[in-house]
C-alpha cells in the first residue's frame, strides 16, 4: 500500500538553491535517434579501454580480495603517487575524489561561507554554478574572451574592495567556450590571489586533449594559492568516477575530513583499475595519440562546416584543443527560441543562456565536435543553418 503523506516535504536551503542543470534536461528531449547532437559534453564512448579494464578488473579480481574491501579516505596510494609526479607535488596533497566534481563540491564546502563571493568566468562551466550555487555564494561573473577569463576585470573588482573567497577558473579550453588562459593572465591572477588572499581553484579536466599549439604552464606553477582539479574522465572514460583534488597541505587534510562525512572513499575497484591502466606501459601516451587526431579532425569539419554553412552570420574562434566550439549571432538570434527550429531539422545544441550566471549569452551556443563523425557534424550545421531565420 502506497505511504500517505500528509505534508509536504519541506526542502533545505541547499535543495531549494540549486538549479537542474539546463544541458542534463536537454540531453533528455534530444535522445531520438534522428537528431544529431552537438549539445553532449560527453567524450567519444568509441575512444573508452573497454578491453584493457576488462583485463585490468579480472587480474585485480582474481589477485586481491582488497580491491572489493573498504579503503583510506585519502585514496589508493599508488594512484595517488601516480598523480603527485605527473603534477609535480607531495603525494600528501592528492586526495583521490568521485569525479573532479566532488573534487569541487569539497573545495568549495571547504573554503566557502553562505554569503561569500565566488567568481567564476561568465559564461561558465554549469557544474560549477551548480556546486558553487549550493554552498550558498554570491557568484560574481567576470567576463571572458578568446583569452579565457579577464583577468583585468577582475583586478578592477579586487581594486574596487570585492572580496571573493574563490576564483574558479577552466584555463585550458574552456567549456563551454574552447577558450585558454593567456600564460600573462595565468601569472596575473596568481599575483592577485596573493595580494588578496583568495583561492584560485584550476579545474582542468582537458589541458591533455591539445593537439596543436604549446601547452600553457598550470596557474599553479605561479603561485601556492591554488588548488587543481584534475580527472582521467576525458582520457580513460568518466564512468568509473576517478578524479582528483591536488591542494596545499593543511587545506588537503580538511577535504580529507570533509570526504570522510561524505562518503567514506572513492571506489576502490575503480581507483585500482584506473591505476593498472594509466600506469601500464605505453597505454596513455597510445590513448592520447588516439584521442587528439580524432578530436581534431572533428573539430575542423565542425569549423569547416560553419564557415561554409553560416559565414559570417557565425562568430567564433577554433581551439586548438578541448571538446567545444562556442560561437555568437552577431545579428543577435535568440538561441533558446530558435532550439525547437533547429530540433525539428533534426540537430541540437546547448543555447548559451545555459552557461550563464544571470541569464546572458541568448545570442551564443555550445557545440560539441568529439561524439559525431565528420559527415554528421556537416550535416548537423546544414541543418542548423536550415533552421535560422531569414537574414534580418
Ligand atoms: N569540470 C569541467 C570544466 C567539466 O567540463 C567537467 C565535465 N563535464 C567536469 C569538471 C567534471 O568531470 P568529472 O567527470 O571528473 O567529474
Amino acid at each position: 500500500m502506497a505511504v500517505q503523506t500528509t505534508k509536504p516535504f519541506a526542502l533545505a536551503g541547499a535543495a531549494m538553491r540549486v538549479d537542474s542543470s539546463a544541458i542534463r534536461d536537454l540531453l533528455h528531449v534530444i535522445d531520438r535517434p534522428d537528431v544529431i547532437s552537438l549539445a553532449g559534453g560527453l567524450p567519444a564512448a568509441e575512444t573508452f579501454p573497454a578491453a584493457v579494464l576488462a583485463d585490468a578488473f579480472t587480474d585485480i579480481l582474481a589477485g586481491d580480495p582488497g580491491a572489493l574491501q573498504y579503503s583510506t579516505t585519502e585514496g589508493f596510494l599508488p594512484l595517488r603517487e601516480w598523480v603527485a609526479e605527473r603534477h609535480g607535488v607531495d603525494v600528501e596533497q592528492v586526495l583521490v575524489t568521485h569525479g573532479s566534481q566532488q573534487a569541487l563540491d569539497l573545495v568549495a564546502r571547504a573554503l566557502i561561507e553562505p554569503g561569500a563571493t565566488v567568481a567564476l568566468a561568465d559564461p561558465g562551466y554549469v557544474g560549477a554554478i551548480q556546486a558553487l550555487r549550493l554552498t550558498g555564494a554570491r557568484l560574481a561573473p567576470v567576463p571572458s574572451d578568446a583569452d579565457g577569463l579577464d583577468v583585468d576585470a577582475l583586478a578592477g573588482r579586487l581594486h574596487r574592495g570585492e572580496r571573493p573567497a574563490v576564483v574558479y577558473v577552466v584555463a585550458n579550453f574552456d567549456n563551454p567556450t574552447g577558450a585558454t588562459l593567456s600564460l600573462e593572465r595565468r601569472a596575473a591572477l596568481a599575483g592577485l590571489a596573493d595580494r588578496y588572499g583568495f583561492v584560485i581553484v584550476e579545474d582542468d579536466p582537458y589541458g591533455e586533449l591539445r593537439w596543436a599549439g604549446t601547452a600553457v604552464a598550470p596557474i599553479a606553477s605561479f603561485g601556492d594559492r591554488v588548488v587543481t582539479l584534475a580527472t582521467v574522465s576525458k582520457i580513460v572514460c568518466p564512468g568509473l568516477r576517478i578524479g582528483f583534488a591536488i591542494a596545499p597541505r593543511p587545506l588537503a587534510s580538511a577535504l580529507v575530513l570533509l570526504k570522510q562525512a561524505v562518503d567514506l572513499h572513492t571506489s576502490t575497484l575503480s581507483q585500482r583499475a584506473v591505476h593498472r591502466v594509466v600506469t601500464a606501459p605505453g597505454f596513455l601516451d597510445a590513448q592520447l595519440d588516439r584521442l587528439r587526431p580524432l578530436y581534431r579532425d572533428r573539430c575542423a569539419a565542425l569549423v569547416h562546416a560553419l564557415h561554409n554553412g553560416l559565414g559570417d552570420r557565425f562568430e567564433f574562434s577554433a581551439p586548438d584543443g578541448g571538446m567545444f566550439v562556442w560561437g555568437r549571432f552577431p545579428e543577435g538570434i535568440d538561441t533558446q527560441e530558435l532550439l525547437p527550429a533547429a530540433l525539428d531539422q533534426g540537430m541540437a545544441y546547448v543555447p548559451g543562456q545555459a552557461f550563464s550566471v544571470d541569464g546572458d549569452h541568448r545570442d551564443a551556443m555550445r557545440l560539441s565536435f568529439v561524439t559525431a563523425t565528420p559527415a554528421q557534424l556537416a550535416e548537423g550545421v546544414r541543418r542548423l543553418a536550415a533552421a535560422l531565420p531569414p537574414r534580418r
